[in-house]
């Protein structure tokens, strides 16, 4: 990362990007040309490792790319917020982020797939929802094992008026 000072590393406030986050941008490898799609996330933080699940129809065009090439990159951000200043150059935008790369796993098994959608929900709502058979069968699960992640957060320069929010 060029602007190390920026870079987020205690664990506790990757958690909070993570939970504020709510969806990725999934970046696939479609050939040599590549596929973006955001998906809203559930994620497992333990130890070292991040986890992401993500679900969606049982049909589509990522889930040929999924299958042909597991290897993704993905970025999410929250906290978004134009600042301004007075020259054009002084102008920007607040964020925190996570970006990092992966392999993407379409599940199967029952049990990890209730599972992954209760965290899901978990992450999406702060709720514990239940899950059975019959409710999983009906969506595909991916399972996104990150290899490596970076967190980043960009404060307010001090002076710098805030334009207005973009989002909550
Ligand atoms: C904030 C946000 C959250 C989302 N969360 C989820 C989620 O949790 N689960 C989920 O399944 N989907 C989610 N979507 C929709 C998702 O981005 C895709 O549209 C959807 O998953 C279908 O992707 P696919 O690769 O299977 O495309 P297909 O339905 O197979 O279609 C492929 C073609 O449609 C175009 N296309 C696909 N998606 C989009 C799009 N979003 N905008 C414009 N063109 C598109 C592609 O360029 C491609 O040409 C979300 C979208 C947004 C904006």
């Amino acid at each position: 990362m060029r602007r190390r000072e920026r870079e987020v590393t205690e664990r506790e406030e990757i958690r909070k990007i993570l939970d504020e986050g709510k969806y990725l941008h999934m970046g696939l490898c479609d050939g040599d040309q590549p596929y973006v799609v955001p998906m809203n996330y559930g994620y497992l933080y333990e130890g070292d490792r991040l986890t992401f699940y993500v679900h969606g129809a049982t049909e589509g065009y990522k889930y040929e790319l999924i299958k042909k090439n597991p290897k993704i990159a993905f970025a999410l951000e929250c906290g978004v917020m134009p600042f301004s200043g007075k020259m054009a150059c002084q102008y920007g935008m607040v964020y925190s982020s996570v970006m990092g790369k992966g392999t993407a796993h379409i599940v199967t098994d029952v049990k990890e797939k209730e599972q992954a959608l209760t965290v899901l929900m978990k992450t999406q709502t702060g709720k514990d929802f239940e899950f059975n058979e019959k409710l999983v069968s009906i969506v595909n699960v991916i399972r996104i094992d990150v290899t490596e992640f970076h967190a980043k957060r960009r404060p307010l320069p001090e002076g710098m008026q805030k334009q207005g929010k973009m989002e909550e």
